[in-house]
């Protein structure tokens, strides 16, 4: 039986598991992140512990994606200043001596739905994630969207709700962006308490969804993706749904007509992968890189 190594490398926490061909998780493990002296070290030794085929790295940005570029596999210009211009690819290639699949995080999540969850039965689908940030991973003809880098759907330009109480930008570099509005961090500076502690009120929802809702008509104005699911923290407030569903009716105002406008609890879903859409995504990334290296051999 093949083993792949998957790593879910976070700002906060790395996440190293073992996974069969199938998709099951034989073992994990989740480190804190500290700096690569520290960190890397720990990763290493716990897939060392296994006979793994290949590795699979789902990592936090931005990262360089190009395979023609001189710091492709590297993480670049990231605010966790130990890990900015680190070689982590390269690094986990010197040790492990196997073939390594490097996307972001977030296009790992959208790999990992597309794969064993929601969007298995799709070829083209978006997966965004609502937590610390928002990020968007696309999934074209079943394959993660690179582009020029790599999509930063959690930065597109949104218009401010004219009753918007919030007095602080929460972006660094958008006064007026999806993240700016609707990150958890932004609903608890808007409001003055952690997101999860606002559920009861319902006009935190409304104005959560107007922004969700405003942020998927675009998405699927440009993309015409076939399913859109939604994941992170933010969305485990389960009121928010039927609410996005709503805005994105009414934004929309009936200029797309097919059958997924019909019905939109099917269009728009939850993550179906109990929180291990991005883990599996990473699987996912280490069997296709053992792939591509059979068929360069
Ligand atoms: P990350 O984005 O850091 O990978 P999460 O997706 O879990 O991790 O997002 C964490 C953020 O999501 C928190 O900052 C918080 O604002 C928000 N969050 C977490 N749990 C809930 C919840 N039950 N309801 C609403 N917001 C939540
Ligand atoms: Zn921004």
């Amino acid at each position: 039986m093949n083993l792949y190594g998957a790593l879910e490398a976070g700002g906060t926490k790395m996440v190293c598991a073992i996974a069969d061909e199938s998709g099951n998780i034989l073992e994990r493990v989740s480190l804190p992140t500290r700096t690569p002296a520290e960190t890397m070290p720990e990763m290493i030794a716990f897939f060392q512990k296994f006979d793994i085929c290949s590795l699979g790295i789902g990592c936090f940005g931005p990262v360089d994606l190009n395979p023609g570029s001189k710091t492709y596999g590297y993480i670049t210009s990231t605010p966790k200043l130990a890990w900015e211009n680190y070689p982590i690819v390269q690094e986990f290639q010197k040790a492990l001596n196997v073939p390594v699949g490097f996307d972001t995080d977030v296009n790992a999540a959208a790999l990992g739905e597309a794969t064993w969850g929601c969007t298995k039965d799709v070829k083209c689908s978006i997966y965004i994630t609502i937590g610390t940030g928002v990020g968007v991973g696309v999934i074209v003809d079943g394959k993660p969207h690179h582009g020029m880098l790599h999509p930063e759907g959690g930065h597109i330009l949104l218009n401010r709700h004219p009753n918007d109480p919030m007095e602080h930008n929460f972006c660094p570099y958008h006064t007026n962006c999806m993240e700016n509005f609707a990150a958890g961090p932004a609903i608890q500076a808007r409001w003055g308490k952690p997101a999860a502690e606002l559920a009861d009120r319902r006009e935190v929802w409304e104005l959560e969804a107007y922004y969700i809702g405003q942020a998927l008509c675009n998405y699927i104005l440009l993309l015409s993706p076939e399913r859109i699911v939604l994941g992170g923290g933010v969305m485990h407030q389960q009121q928010l749904m039927p609410l996005i569903h709503k805005e994105v009716a009414a934004q929309l105002n009936g200029y797309i007509r097919c059958d997924q406008m019909e019905h939109l609890e099917d269009y728009i879903v939850p993550a179906s992968l109990q929180d291990n859409q991005g883990i599996l995504g990473c699987a996912k990334l280490a069997m296709d890189a053992l792939k591509a290296e059979g068929v360069k051999a």
